[in-house]
Formats: structure tokens, sequence, C-alpha cells
């Protein structure tokens, strides 16, 4: 790190972070052809995966973008303590139908605490702290993430105005800071269930998501009346 810091690199607000992407390919899946690029982030190793549809949205309007935080118990064990892998299933049903990219922001597992610690979080979940006083018990943030290299990435791919699908406001303003324009939010709730009805109750309450959880279908997006969510 040199003496005189980041702001001597001509870049105004610290708008800049230096991402690298790599090729971009073909990502075949059971939820439809997507194309695919690693992204790096330079400054701290990362490396995030955008996944987008082959073709721009239909309708000429902003394309959907989903920020996905890798949650490793959701996504891949399809965990029902949380509801990211649902959100995640359900994002790139909607980006394969209507268009758009959902970037894969890894290293931000349990709002950027890691893996461990969200287990351990768990852990005193289990003794009767919600979701943020865990975190607190632990001495860590209750959300550590950093959306700088995600607005980067996008700004390179091209995405400067974006429908965000996401029930998280602060996601917005985050990626506003970062110079991203977020022209609509686009609601990714998914049906709750008993194991996360509680910790989505906190998101809601102490978080400011916005969730209704008396809904057992996700909103659809403005463009879209008749797509149907479906839930096994
Ligand atoms: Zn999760």
């Amino acid at each position: 790190m040199t003496a005189t810091g980041i702001s001597d690199n001509g870049h105004q607000n610290g708008h800049h972070h230096p991402v690298s992407g790599g090729p971009i390919v073909q990502l075949p899946t059971a939820f439809g052809d997507f194309i695919t690029q690693a992204w790096t982030d330079l400054a701290t190793g990362a490396e995030h995966l955008a996944v987008s549809s082959p073709n721009p949205p239909k309708d000429g309007r902003a394309p959907l973008v989903r920020l996905h935080s890798e949650c490793l118990t959701g996504d891949v064990f399809g965990s029902y303590r949380c509801d990211c892998g649902e959100q995640l299933a359900y994002a790139l049903e909607l980006i394969n139908e209507f268009g758009g990219t959902l970037l894969y922001l890894r290293g931000q597992e349990g709002r950027g605490i890691g893996l461990a610690n969200k287990i351990k979080a768990y852990a005193l979940q289990e003794a009767g702290f919600d979701t943020v006083e865990a975190n607190e018990q632990l001495g860590l943030p209750v959300d550590a993430r950093c959306y700088k290299a995600a607005a980067q990435i996008l700004a390179e791919m091209g995405l400067h105005e974006v429908r965000l699908l996401s029930n998280n406001p602060d996601k917005q303003n985050r990626l506003a800071k970062a110079g991203v324009r977020v022209v609509e939010m686009v609601p990714t709730e998914v049906p709750s269930r008993d194991q996360n009805i509680r910790y989505l109750q906190t998101k809601k309450d102490r978080m400011e998501h916005r969730l209704s959880l008396d809904t057992h279908v996700a909103t659809v997006p403005a463009a879209a009346d008749t797509f149907d969510h479906e839930q096994d």
C-alpha cells in the first residue's frame, strides 16, 4: 500500500474499484442457457461470477440485475434456514425469461462475516438470539458487505441503469453511491417456511427489507403479468 492511499489515481469519490473481467463463455443450466464471465476484484482477490441471459431484454427496459451474495448452505445445500437458495433460483428464472444479469458475489457469506462465523451465529440463534443479535454477540458487523466491486463490474459490463432484483433498499442506496442507477426495485420474495420465518421477520423488522411475509406467490415484475413462480 502506498502512503498516499487511493486518491492519487485520478478517480474521484472512490467510485473506481479495480476489477478485471475474463472471457465470456456459454453456461447451459437447469434454469436456461446463459453466458458467464468471471471477474476478479483486484483489491481483495475475490473472484465473482456474472451469469447473463444471452439476449438483451425483449421490451427495451433496463435489464434485471441480481446481486447475489454467496451463501453456501442456502445456494448449494438448499438450506431452509435462509431464503438465499430459493431467491437464487427465482432470480435465474426471471433473468432467463426477461433478460439481465446475476452477479454472484463470493466472499460475502453470512452478510460478509464468513462461513465459520455464520455457523457460529446459527448456534447463537439456536440459543434464542435473532440473526442481528447473533452477529452482535460475536462482535461482528450485522452487514459487512461492500458493493464497490459489484458496481464497478456492472459499469464495465455497460449496466449503468438496472432493475434491481432485491427486497433490500439498502442495496439500492449502496449501488447509487457507487454510481449505478436503480430505476426500479423488483421484489424477489419467496414463500416463507416454518424454518426461516423468524429469520425473515428479523430481516423485515430490523433491516428494513421489503417483505410481506403473508403472500404465497412472489410478486411479479411489471413487464410480466403472466409469469408464474412455481414453488415446490
Ligand atoms: Zn443464506
